[in-house]
């Protein structure tokens, strides 16, 4: 700005000073021409007027003092008198302008320039009474050589223009610049500056209100993106093309290193050392979407690596991370269980297969066929218990087929199971009590008898002759309490934590002995869980065991 000021003043400056002193010097030159010339007309007049009444031309002439070179010619243009130049060395001066006007009309003027020597000489001649020419000359400098001279005052001038002109640039620049440096451009229309500055400051404040309006979007959209983020239960991690972190979110950094607050820009290595994620991160950045698995905590999660597209180029990868604990463990339960439910339907089938086939082929003797035949039913009941008891736990993993609760007496239900059992429990030596007052609980009484059926079952069936087995149903504080209690033989403590599991037994050939599946407890929780119930198990080694429902 200071430049541009600068060189606009410094060349109005050179102008000015140039035009005004061409102007003056043109103006003096031609006053002082004037006069001059007026000088030299009268000096002529008087000469010539005292030549008419002298004899001695010549001698007057001679005795005048002048500065201005003083000529007389004669009718034939002889020089005969030159009061500078010598009269001899000068030529015929007849065809001079001004002689030849003054022979002509008594007065005569001429000026001759020289180029060269930027000089000038004006010539005025008169012709005197006796016919001679009188000539007065007086050479000066032309306009031209006045500006000649004048040039190196002219330097000195412009060079001081050339100074004061950048110091005024400067101070104009900087008080033009000051109150544009102080705008508020967070309002700009309240700025009062120059009015050439109005439709700026217009045109600002439009944007600054457009730039506000974006920020506040980004920002919307910004905290919508991160409340989302952070609420999300999965993981995500958003990584840049050279594999720095852009964004993590809460669940993510506390799967990876709990605690710890991500550092945008730091690479995926610093908050994750697992080298499958790394893996698919990398083949990712690549253009090759990707998944692994990964176990933390004894949780199991799947990490999903996705290339991220930005103008048809890999701008990113995203990284997804979803806990599937709960559906890898179902998944492993599956796959156990139908491992084990194959395993637990080929024992009867083989022994029921096997007594067939000796008996087709006549191998066995008749007596012994009525001992394989009972042999072949107590498999088939073991078997068509089995598959009661996978049906039940298949139903009760699937909710929806329980149907609708309904509300269920309890000790008439129990009341029922004892009449069933009471024969078994005598056969065997044990005595079956059912104590407590009337209960109603809102159930699915299939299921709850299937529950109850299956504590008693256990009960009696692990109790020795000689021991008792004594149901309560009472009520506590708000809940129905019902306690299947034995004198049995109990539960190692190193068991108890997987007697619920399916297909868990403590002692595998007792039980098949006793006609156990080893789904009983299993469907019994699964019960207690579809009714919000709670279970509560205590047991002693060879004094017994007590397992209580809370509804
Ligand atoms: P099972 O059909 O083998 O009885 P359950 O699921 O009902 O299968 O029981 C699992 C295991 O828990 C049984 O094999 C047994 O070892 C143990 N058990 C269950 N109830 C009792 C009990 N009242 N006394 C002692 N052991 C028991």
């Amino acid at each position: 700005m200071t430049r541009r000021i600068f060189s606009t003043i410094l060349i109005t400056a050179v102008v000015a000073v140039l035009l005004a002193s061409f102007l003056m010097a043109g103006t003096v030159y031609a006053a002082y021409e004037e006069r001059i010339t007026g000088e030299l007309r009268s000096k002529a007049d008087h000469i010539v007027q005292a030549l008419n009444h002298l004899t001695d031309d010549e001698a007057y002439l001679a005795d005048l003092v002048s500065s201005e070179r003083i000529t007389l010619i004669n009718q034939d243009g002889v020089v005969i008198f030159d009061n500078i130049l010598d009269e001899g060395s000068l030529s015929d001066h007849s065809d001079r302008p001004e002689v030849m006007e003054a022979i002509q009309t008594g007065a005569g003027e001429s000026r001759r320039y020289s180029d060269s020597l930027a000089q000038m000489t004006h010539y005025i001649a008169r012709r005197t009474q006796d016919g001679s020419i009188l000539r007065i000359s007086y050479t000066r400098s032309s306009i031209f050589g006045v500006f000649a001279d004048l040039v190196p005052q002219l330097i000195c001038m412009l060079l001081a223009v050339t100074g004061l002109s950048l110091l005024i640039a400067r101070i104009s620049a900087k008080m033009i610049v000051a109150p544009v440096n102080n705008l508020n451009l967070k309002a700009p229309l309240e700025n009062d500056v120059y009015d050439e500055l109005t439709p700026l400051l217009t045109r600002m404040d439009r944007q600054y209100t457009q730039i506000r309006q974006h920020m506040h979007d980004l920002e919307q959209a910004q905290s919508e993106i991160n409340a989302i983020m952070e609420g999300m239960q999965e993981g995500m991690i958003l990584l840049d093309k050279n594999n720095q972190l852009l964004t993590a979110n809460e669940s993510a950094a506390v799967l990876f290193d709990p605690g710890a607050t991500p550092e945008i820009g730091a690479p995926l290595s610093a908050l994750c050392h697992d080298d499958a994620i790394l893996a698919i991160v990398r083949d990712a950045q690549h253009g090759k979407s990707g998944d692994a698995l990964l176990r933390k905590d004894g949780k199991t999660h799947r990490c999903f690596a996705s290339p991220v597209m930005h103008r048809k180029k890999i701008g990113g990868v995203v990284l997804l991370i979803m806990d599937i604990s709960a559906q890898y463990a179902a998944e492993e339960s599956r796959r156990e269980f139908s491992a084990n439910v194959s395993h637990e339907l080929k024992t009867p089938l083989t022994a029921i297969s096997g007594f067939a086939e000796i008996i087709r082929d006549g191998i066995a003797r008749p007596e012994d066929i009525p001992s394989f035949a009972g042999k072949i039913h107590a498999e088939s009941k073991r078997l068509l218990t089995l598959v009661n008891d996978i049906l039940d736990l298949s139903r009760l993993d699937e909710k929806q087929s329980l149907g609708q609760m309904e509300e269920v007496q309890l000790l008439p239900l129990l009341h029922r199971l004892y009449e069933s059992f009471r024969p078994i429990a005598a056969d065997k030596g044990v005595s079956l009590t059912i104590r407590g007052t009337e209960q109603c609980i809102m159930g699915y009484p299939m299921l709850l008898e299937e529950l109850f059926h299956n504590l008693i079952d256990n009960a009696v069936k692990y109790t020795p002759a000689g021991g008792s087995v004594t149901v309560t149903l009472a009520k506590d504080a708000d809940h129905v309490l019902c306690t299947v209690e034995d004198t049995g033989i109990g539960i190692p403590k190193e068991h108890i934590p997987h007697i619920y599991e399916r297909f868990y037994r403590v002692d595998k050939s007792h039980s098949r002995q006793t006609g156990g599946t080893g789904l009983g407890l299993a469907i019994v929780k699964h019960t207690a869980e579809a009714h919000g119930a709670q279970l509560t198990l205590q047991s002693t080694v060879g004094k017994g065991t007590r397992i209580s429902v809370r509804f």
